[in-house]
């Protein structure tokens, strides 16, 4: 039995390890125990040090928007309750041609479920190629009024045009997961718990994230 045991939910976090994937040019991820009993110390503890923006986290406001709010005024309600996993078929980008099809409302936290989830967290090196927001389903998501965005890679845009992604989805009010792993969460309704760590004014944070079905 894995950790979720019969409680029904699913973690769709990313485990931290040392050496894990990060975005290029981000601080790497480093794990280590300053104190070990199997040293002779009386207690075990680590240091952990790695980016803000690493393995399954959100973004906040100020990560992309100067002047703008931190992750520790993020309203909860923004991350936990009802969200709806939505698999994208497309193997390139999330398009709004795709989006339609699934009749997005305003006020809404979706999950997008491409073949990152699959096929990115296999290994520690970063994969370049990875599915991401266009342009177009941006602005598509910001004039449907989407609550929250949560993507299962690093960024809810690409390589060439993350910048322009978040600010379009930051702008709009929409709060970001990023980082998801949602192989074990199939398409449809669920009750999400997501829960950034309270760095003060903080451009992001590491976040647990946890889906129950409806
Ligand atoms: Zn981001």
């Amino acid at each position: 039995m894995d950790i979720a045991g019969r409680s029904g939910w699913i973690d769709v976090s990313v485990p931290l390890h040392t050496g894990m994937v990060h975005w290029p040019g981000d601080p790497p991820v480093q794990i280590e125990r300053t104190s070990d009993m199997a040293r002779g110390d009386r207690a075990t503890i680590s240091k952990i040090s790695m980016g803000a923006h690493t393995g399954t986290h959100m973004d906040a406001p100020v990560h992309f928007l100067r002047g703008e709010r931190g992750i520790d005024a993020m309203p909860l309600d923004a991350t936990n309750g009802p969200a709806r996993v939505i698999r994208i078929r497309d193997a390139a980008l999330i398009k709004p041609e795709e989006l339609e099809l699934h009749g997005m409302q305003p006020g809404e936290r979706i999950l997008f479920k491409t073949s990152n989830s699959e096929r990115c967290w296999k290994t520690d090196r970063f994969v370049e190629d990875f599915v991401s927001i266009s342009k177009d389903a941006a602005e598509l998501l910001a004039e449907r009024r989407i609550r929250t965005v949560g993507v299962d890679y690093l960024s809810v845009g690409g390589l060439q045009n993350g910048v322009e992604i978040h600010q379009s989805l930051l702008r709009a009010g929409i709060w970001i997961i990023e980082g998801l792993n949602l192989s074990s969460a199939a398409p449809g309704n669920y009750e999400l718990v997501c829960l950034p760590l309270r760095v003060e004014g903080g451009d992001g944070a590491p976040a647990r994230a946890m889906l129950r079905p409806l």
